[in-house]
């Protein structure tokens, strides 16, 4: 069956009624305009503030206020154990265990230390893969380790491409390149979700074809966390880095997580140490003897910031009320398919949709095929109330998430698209 505009507007307003996660809406701020609220579809660049954050933030603002340096020590979320408050929901979220996860740094500082304990080349075992279109800062991060390293960043950057005339990488491909050049890669860094195209990756499967190899494998999520269910533990990746103000709603430059597998904690890795990565009864001790602390906070390294992590804390609620990514996966994916059912039968000819229908999260990329050009539909529908954005070279991210937007948004995003094409 093909949607017209009109059915899809019925579907919409059914689909909304039937949604059981409808009222988290309620629990964040969607910016407005004169007419009322904007389609905020950007939750892939900025998630949207959750109304508890205020509070959380204003609850560490009073005790600082108050209790100065006390603070460390009283209150409900004592400063001197803050980032554990953040452990148990924030393992849930990416399918790890608590002390496998770490909310510290931003997600670029937190991949440079993690590659300094897991790339580690040796010999002819000494490339790292990556995508030929990483985002800039995982491309300037593994091109800086290998140079770091004293290694040569042509000869050494293993660049994964798309078959000539696609858009995706092919799993199969993915694979047989590892394969291919098992016995010269010491490190895998790929992301879970690409940025550009919104594909999703088969983590699962390039974890298991890394291990068959011995190849250490790392993930950077920042598009994946918050948007898709995982199993980081399960699979055995060995670390992950994300940032929590994409689908994680903790505002601009917000402390980002990190995971490092269970295998690798009492293991002796060469790792850049600060004090707050000590064991935390004797951190105090100062007496010079780095004891590393159990799990991923030993890579911590300096007493955090608390009214940053005060708003992970508060978004991280939000996604444990609402039950967690299994219904929330369960909702974008019925979210975002309708999206992508309205495109193909409302504009199909005039829009190609780069992210691969079988792997896809929240986000579509579109590449517009109409006489305007694609910048100048972009323009039109922020214009419009519409919040998406522009990559060069030529797509328009669409990205709705499950916490805060509605079938109807998706709606009005199509409905507007076509009148502007
Ligand atoms: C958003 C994003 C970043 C941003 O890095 P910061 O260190 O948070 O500034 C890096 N890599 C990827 C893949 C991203 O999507």
């Amino acid at each position: 069956m093909t949607l017209t505009l009109q059915d899809a507007k019925k579907h919409a307003e059914q689909l909304d009624r039937q949604d059981g996660l409808a009222r988290y809406r309620n629990q964040f701020y969607i910016p407005e305009n004169e007419q009322g609220p904007l389609v905020y579809f950007c939750g892939n660049s900025l998630g949207l503030q959750p109304k508890k954050t205020n509070e959380a933030m204003q609850l560490e603002m009073d005790k600082w206020q108050n209790d100065a340096v006390k603070g460390h020590f009283t209150g409900d979320f004592p400063w001197m154990t803050y980032h554990e408050f953040l452990q148990e929901t924030g393992a849930e979220l990416v399918g790890a265990k608590p002390s496998e996860v770490v909310y510290m740094n931003s997600l670029t500082a937190n991949l440079h230390f993690l590659m300094v304990s897991f790339y580690r080349p040796e010999g002819q075992k000494r490339k790292i893969l990556i995508e030929d279109h990483a985002f800039p800062s995982d491309h300037y991060a593994a091109a800086s380790q290998v140079d770091w390293h004293g290694l040569d960043v042509d000869g050494d950057l293993l660049l994964l491409k798309p078959r000539k005339g696609e858009d995706t990488l092919r799993t199969d491909d993915i694979l047989s390149t590892i394969d291919e050049h098992a016995d010269q890669l010491a490190l895998i860094l790929l992301p879970g979700v690409q940025y550009y195209t919104g594909q999703v990756l088969d983590m699962k499967a390039i974890t298991e074809k890394s291990q068959q190899h011995g190849i250490t494998v790392g993930f950077d999520l920042a598009h994946a966390t918050g948007n898709l269910e995982m199993a980081l533990h399960d699979w055995g990746v060995d670390f992950a880095a994300w940032c929590s103000y994409k689908y994680l709603n903790s505002g601009p430059g917000a402390v980002a997580g990190a995971f490092v597998h269970e295998k690798h904690h009492d293991k002796d890795l060469p790792r850049l140490q600060g004090w707050w990565g000590h064991e935390k009864n004797t951190r105090f001790d100062m007496d010079n003897e780095f004891k590393p602390a159990p799990g991923a906070d030993a890579w911590q390294l300096s007493n955090p910031p608390i009214l940053s992590l005060a708003a992970v804390r508060a978004s991280l609620e939000v996604f444990k009320e609402a039950g967690g990514m299994r219904p929330l996966a369960a909702k974008s994916k019925q979210l975002t398919g309708f999206l992508r059912q309205m495109l193909e039968d409302c504009c199909g000819d005039k829009v190609q949709i780069l992210t691969p229908k079988d792997a896809q999260g929240c986000q579509l990329s579109l590449v517009i095929k109409a006489d305007k050009p694609g910048k100048a539909v972009y323009q039109a529908l922020t214009d419009a109330g519409i919040v998406v954005d522009w990559r060069a070279p030529d797509v328009i991210r669409v990205a709705p998430t499950p916490l805060y937007n509605s079938f109807h948004d998706a709606y009005r995003f199509v409905e507007t698209l076509v009148a502007e094409l």
